[in-house]
C-alpha cells in the first residue's frame, strides 16, 4: 500500500512512523525545507528559541513511537497577578498547599477538588473523545464507553468553563488561573463548555514536562525515527492538488511541483480548510465545505523571540502576567478581532532548564500574547503597539519587585511571529493555533472527522481535526488514523 502523508507537522511525522512500522511504504511531502510545522526553532547569535509550543504534556504519546529524553518540571507555571501576587503552581501537592498558605490564597482544598474532578472527567471520556474516532458508532457502543450516557451530567457541557470556575473558587485570582486553560485549545473560557476544565488534569495530575533538548527535539526524534523506518521525505514540496478516479470517491494521487505521483492512500496533516479550499480538483466538493467556512477558528498568537542580555531569577520557565480584565481581552480576541491594550503576557525561558539555549549571562525570551485570527488586520501596526505595551508592563512589574531594568535596551536579537506569518508558514487557516475554536457547547461534536465516507482512501490527522490541537491531541489523531487504517486493512484481508 503506497501512502503519501501531506505535511510534516507532529501528527504527520507520527502517522508516518506508525504506518511505516507496520510495513506501509510512506512518502512524506512538506512544503517547507524543514520538518515540524508549528514546532520549529530559531538559532541566532548563540540563542535558540522554540518557535511554537512550549508546554509538553502526555510524553508517552511520543515515547510510544520513539525514545525521547525529557524531565518533569517542579513548577508548571509562575503566575503574576495584577494585584502583585506571585503564585507558583507546584506539582507537588504539599508544596502547592504551602504556596497557597504563604500567598494568602485560601483555595488549596478547592484546587485539589477541581483537579480530582478533572481526573474523573478525563478518565470517563478520554477513551471515546481523545483516543478513538468520535465519528464511528461502534466506538460508542464499546463496553467501556456505555457508561458515558448515564453520566452525561458530569460532562458539564451546558455550562461554561468560567461559570464552573466561578462556582468552584471563591478567589478571583484562581478563577482567572483556571479560566486560562481555555487558551490551551485557543478558546474563550466565557464560551467554551466546562467539559474543557479537564485540560488541567494533563498538566497538574499527569505532569508538565520538558524535553532535554528543547521542544524541537520532539520533531527531531520523530523525524529520525521515520527515516530509520524507511519513510522518504520530500521537502520544498507543496502538494497543490489531488486527483480522483471517475467515481470521485477514490483519490489516485497528488500533484507536486508540476509532477503527478500515484498513491493508494493519502493522509493529510494539513489544515482541513486548506484541503477543502485548495486541494480538491474542480467538480469535487468537500461535503462539509459550508460548515468549515462558518467554523470559528481558534485564537492565534503574536510572539516576540528576544535574546536578552541579562538574567532574571524572578522568572521561571513558564510565566504568566495576567490582564486586569480577562473578559474584555477575550471579547477583543473573538468579537472585535483586535489585540487588547492590556494583554495577558506569557513568558517562556527555556534557558532556565536548557543552559545551552542562550549565551552565559543571557536568556532566551519567548514572549507571547494571544491574538485574533488573521482576517487581514494591519499586523505591523498591531505588532508595534503590542511590543510597547509588553515592554511597559514587564518593566513596571520588574520595578515593583525592586529591579530597575529597561528590557527594550537589553534585547540583542529579535524575531517576530504573527497570525499572518503563522498562516503563511504552516498554511493553518487564518493562523489559528489549534484548528477550530471550542467556543460552543457542540464544538467537540463538530470537529472534522479523521475520515469521511465520501473520500474512501483519504485520512485526516493534525490539529484541525478530531480530537483537536496541541501536541498530545495531534499525536492522538495520528494514533487514531493508524488504528482505523489497520482495521480497514484487516477487514479487506481474506481470512
Ligand atoms: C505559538 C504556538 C504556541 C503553541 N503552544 C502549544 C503548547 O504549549 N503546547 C501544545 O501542546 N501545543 C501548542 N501549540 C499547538 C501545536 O503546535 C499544534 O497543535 C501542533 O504542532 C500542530 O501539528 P499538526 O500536525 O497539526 O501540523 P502543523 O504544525 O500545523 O503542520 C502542518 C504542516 O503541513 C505542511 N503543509 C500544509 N499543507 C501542505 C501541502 N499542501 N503540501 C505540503 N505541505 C503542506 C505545513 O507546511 C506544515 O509544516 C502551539 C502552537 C503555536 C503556533
Amino acid at each position: 500500500m503506497k501512502t503519501a502523508v501531506i505535511g510534516s507537522g507532529v501528527a504527520g511525522l507520527a502517522v508516518a512512523c506508525r504506518l511505516a512500522s507496520r510495513g506501509v511504504k510512506v512518502d512524506l511531502f512538506e512544503k517547507n525545507s524543514t520538518p515540524g510545522g508549528k514546532i520549529s526553532e530559531i538559532r541566532d547569535k548563540g540563542y535558540r528559541f522554540d518557535t511554537g509550543p512550549s508546554l509538553f504534556t502526555l510524553p508517552s504519546m511520543v515515547t510510544d513511537i520513539a525514545g525521547l529524553d525529557y524531565f518533569e518540571l517542579e513548577n508548571s507555571c509562575r503566575y503574576f497577578f495584577p494585584d502583585g501576587t506571585e503564585f507558583n503552581f507546584y506539582n507537588d501537592r504539599q508544596r502547592l498547599k504551602e504556596e497557597c498558605e504563604s500567598t494568602g490564597i485560601r483555595e488549596f482544598g478547592n484546587i485539589a477538588a477541581r483537579l480530582q474532578e478533572s481526573r474523573e472527567l478525563y478518565d470517563l471520556t478520554a477513551n471515546l473523545f481523545l483516543f478513538n474516532s468520535f465519528h464511528k458508532l461502534s466506538n460508542f457502543i464499546k463496553e467501556e464507553n456505555r457508561k458515558i450516557p448515564l453520566k452525561l451530567h458530569k460532562l458539564k457541557f451546558l455550562s461554561t468553563m468560567h461559570s464552573a470556575n466561578k462556582k468552584r473558587f471563591g478567589d478571583k485570582r484562581i478563577v482567572q488561573l483556571f479560566d486560562r486553560y481555555a487558551t490551551y485549545n485557543g478558546s474563550s473560557p466565557y464560551r467554551a463548555p466546562a467539559t474543557l476544565n479537564m485540560i488541567s488534569h494533563l498538566e497538574h495530575n499527569l505532569g508538565a514536562f520538558f524535553p532535554a533538548g528543547g521542544i524541537y527535539s520532539i520533531v527531531k526524534t520523530l523525524y529520525n525515527k521515520a527515516i530509520e523506518l524507511g519513510v522518504e521525505f520530500r521537502f520544498n514540496s507543496l502538494v497543490s492538488s489531488m486527483e480522483f478516479d471517475k467515481t470521485g470517491r477514490m483519490a489516485t494521487g497528488i500533484q507536486v511541483n508540476g509532477e503527478y505521483l500515484a498513491y493508494d492512500m493519502l493522509v493529510c496533516d494539513c489544515d482541513v480548510n486548506h484541503f477543502s479550499d485548495n486541494m480538491l480538483p474542480p467538480g469535487i466538493r468537500h461535503p462539509l465545505a459550508k460548515r468549515l467556512q462558518k467554523t470559528e477558528p481558534s485564537s492565534s498568537a503574536l510572539i516576540f523571540y528576544w535574546g536578552v542580555k541579562g538574567e532574571f531569577p524572578l522568572f521561571d520557565v513558564h510565566n504568566i502576567f495576567f490582564t486586569t480584565d480577562y473578559k474584555k481581552e477575550f471579547e477583543y480576541l473573538f468579537v472585535k478581532g483586535e489585540l487588547y491594550h492590556d494583554p495577558t503576557i506569557y513568558l517562556f525561558i527555556s534557558k532556565k532548564v536548557v543552559s545551552s539555549d542562550a549565551p552565559e549571562g543571557c536568556e532566551n525570551w519567548f514572549v507571547m500574547v494571544n491574538a485574533p485570527a488573521n482576517t487581514g488586520q494591519d499586523w505591523s501596526k498591531m505588532v508595534s503597539s503590542a511590543r510597547s505595551a509588553i515592554l511597559k508592563k514587564l518593566n513596571t512589574l520588574l520595578l515593583s519587585k525592586g529591579i530597575t531594568a529597561d528590557i527594550g535596551q537589553l534585547i540583542e536579537t529579535e524575531h517576530i511571529a504573527s497570525p499572518f506569518t503563522i498562516e503563511k508558514n504552516t498554511l493553518s487557516s487564518r493562523g489559528s493555533l489549534y484548528g477550530s475554536s471550542s467556543n460552543s457547547m457542540m464544538s467537540a461534536f463538530l470537529r472534522h472527522p479523521n475520515h469521511l465516507r465520501k473520500f474512501r482512501n483519504i485520512w485526516f490527522t493534525g490539529g484541525s481535526v478530531h480530537p483537536g490541537g496541541g501536541i498530545p491531541l495531534c499525536l492522538a489523531s495520528a494514533m487514531i488514523v493508524d488504528k482505523e487504517i489497520e482495521e480497514r486493512e484487516k477487514k479487506k484481508t481474506p481470512k
